[in-house]
């Protein structure tokens, strides 16, 4: 096991550059998750750690050895694609003892650790059969089960549950967390998807554009996102983005005033005046229907007074669109009248106002 430091990671393709000040240490035995929208270069940074891409510029570590000059196959690191690229022609046993027999482990040893492993993966009783006899839950079981039996100082994931179908994703995901707990092997892991790097993850590294944008746990990163990126990419449906000016110690949202409680006004040092845009989360937002408003709402835009009691009840009329109940709650799609504006709501599977509403 190792701890794995990249210190001002760049890479460059002719003249385009793929990233750029990557800078992080994961400690030895976390597991940390590379996230960010298609193309952001999270796959270029295990690339770069897994040896299979050379940095442009920067340092990078496993343990104590600066690894930049070190051929693939001697860093210690296993690598699982999404493709699992097994061998086709080999058997389920040959592929998980592949690494080892490459090592000229004694053939003995070889066994007994692929039936470990095999029976650690639920693999033990397909050991005789051929990739393409497997289900693809099974071949990516045997992927992992390939990169675990060599023991690796590094385990690198990339993106290795996105061809499953959801029900076996969310099964893998759970067992590969699972087989962390148990292993405590240095781990990254790169996907696209919010829910698996906030279900995974120890630390998330949000990127985009070939740069961080925030390091954090889970928890952390949503609740207080560094930038408007990292606000919207993690959490489903997304955070809600609505333009306000702020006059007269409210925000004018199209037209309506809303107030937000005196303690969060202290922190941020608004400037009368100045634009901003206000970012709520939809499960933050409470709704009230008043089927008195059905029609005022669709013909003009009413101005809300300031709320009179305590300050932080911050009211909005919106127009309900779109009702979605998906049995343990409810997501609403609700327009600002006399503006572009959309809220995503998500409340209780008991709330159920109508379109119009
Ligand atoms: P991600 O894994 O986040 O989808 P990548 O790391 O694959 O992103 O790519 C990051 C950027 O680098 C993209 O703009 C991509 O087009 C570019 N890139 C990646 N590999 C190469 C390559 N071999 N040649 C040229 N450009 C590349």
């Amino acid at each position: 096991m190792a701890n794995v430091r990249l210190e001002d990671i760049k890479r460059r393709f002719n003249n385009v550059t793929a990233i750029e000040d990557i800078t992080f240490e994961i400690p030895d035995g976390e597991f940390w998750v590379l996230v960010g929208p298609s193309g952001c270069g999270k796959s270029t940074i295990l690339r770069t750690i897994a040896g299979l891409e050379t940095a442009t510029s920067g340092k990078l570590y496993i343990g104590d050895r600066l690894v930049n000059n070190i051929p693939a196959r001697q860093r210690d690191v296993a690598m699982v694609f999404q493709n699992y690229a097994l061998y086709p022609h080999m058997s389920v046993a040959e592929n998980i003892g592949f690494g080892l027999q490459m090592r000229k482990v004694d053939r003995k040893i070889i066994q007994e650790r692929v039936m470990n492993v095999a029976r650690s993966l639920s693999l033990d009783h397909l050991l005789d059969r051929k990739p393409k006899q497997l289900s693809g839950g099974q071949q990516q079981r045997v992927a992992l089960g390939r990169a675990i039996a060599r023991e690796p100082q590094v385990f690198l994931l990339d993106e290795p549950l996105s061809n499953l179908d959801a029900q076996l994703r969310d099964d893998t995901r759970a067992e590969l967390k699972q087989l962390h707990q148990e292993l405590g092997i240095t781990t990254i892991y790169v996907t696209h998807d919010q829910v698996e790097a906030m279900t995974l993850a120890d630390k998330i590294v949000v990127l985009n554009r070939g740069r961080i944008q925030q390091i954090g746990d889970p928890q952390t990163i949503y609740a207080s996102p560094s930038n408007q990126m990292v606000a919207t990419f993690l959490g489903s449906p997304p955070m809600n983005i609505l333009p306000a000016i702020y006059e007269n110690n409210a925000f004018d949202v199209s037209g309506q005033l809303l107030t937000i409680p005196a303690v969060v006004k202290e922190k941020l040092q608004l400037r009368q005046g100045h634009s901003y845009d206000l970012g709520i989360r939809p499960e933050h937002i409470f709704i009230n229907v008043d089927a008195s408003l059905r029609d005022a709402t669709r013909t003009a835009c009413r101005r809300l007074p300031p709320t009179s009691q305590e300050a932080n009840e911050s009211q909005l009329i919106v127009e309900v669109k779109v009702v979605e109940p998906l049995g343990r709650e409810t997501l609403i799609r609700a327009g600002l009248p006399g503006s572009a504006v959309v809220l995503n709501i998500q409340v209780g599977a008991d709330v159920r106002p109508r379109p119009g509403d």
